[in-house]
């Protein structure tokens, strides 16, 4: 691949996002049985590894999505929005929560007080980057799909300033 300007090193390659994607569907798949679970996409990032992820889920579910806004540039405001609510109610349903990146925690800390006032049967989150080392708040996701440093990574749903969404491999960003 020829030399990117944004780009520093691409951290996980095509191969292993799908490889991985998978396994985490079939884990899901196998802890939900007989369960009928919500698959809340967190967007816009969420949008490649939601639409992989659904293609490994092998029981009934449906699915629905939130827009939340949080960031701006590289660095995380603090102060999350709900920008586009949930259609349905999850009054006694099982939620899976799917995040692209959970990185100080803030936004699915708040998203989950949010969530459990309203009377789900369980709630649980599956990213498919986890950044342990920048937490600020209590946030456990049930399904990581990699663990990275603390560097600021795109692709794969993963943007900065909406750009690099559709690259089909996570790298992490070149500071110009
Ligand atoms: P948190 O509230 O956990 O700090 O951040 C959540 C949101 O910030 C993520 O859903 C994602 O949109 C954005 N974010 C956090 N870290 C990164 C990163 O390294 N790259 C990109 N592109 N977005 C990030």
């Amino acid at each position: 691949m020829p030399e990117q300007p944004f780009l520093e090193r691409i951290l996980i390659s095509e191969e292993q996002l799908a490889a991985r994607v998978h396994e985490l569907g079939r884990q899901i798949s196998a802890d939900y049985r007989g369960k009928q679970p919500l698959f809340v996409g967190i967007l816009r990032g969420c949008i490649l590894f939601y639409a992989d992820l659904m293609k490994n889920i092998s029981v009934d579910c449906t699915m629905d999505f939130m827009c939340l806004s949080s960031y701006a540039g590289t660095g995380s405001t603090g102060h999350v929005r709900t920008m586009l609510d949930l259609r349905e109610s999850i009054k006694g349903r099982h939620v899976v929560i799917v995040e692209d990146i959970v990185d100080t925690g803030l936004t699915l800390d708040y998203l989950m007080q949010h969530l459990k006032d309203r009377g789900a049967a369980s709630i649980e989150i599956c990213c498919l980057l986890d950044k342990p080392s920048n937490r600020k708040a209590e946030v456990h996701p049930k399904y990581v799909g990699f663990t990275v440093e603390n560097e600021f990574v795109i692709g794969y749903g993963l943007d900065y300033n909406e750009l690099y969404r559709n690259l089909p491999y996570i790298g992490v960003f070149k500071k110009q």
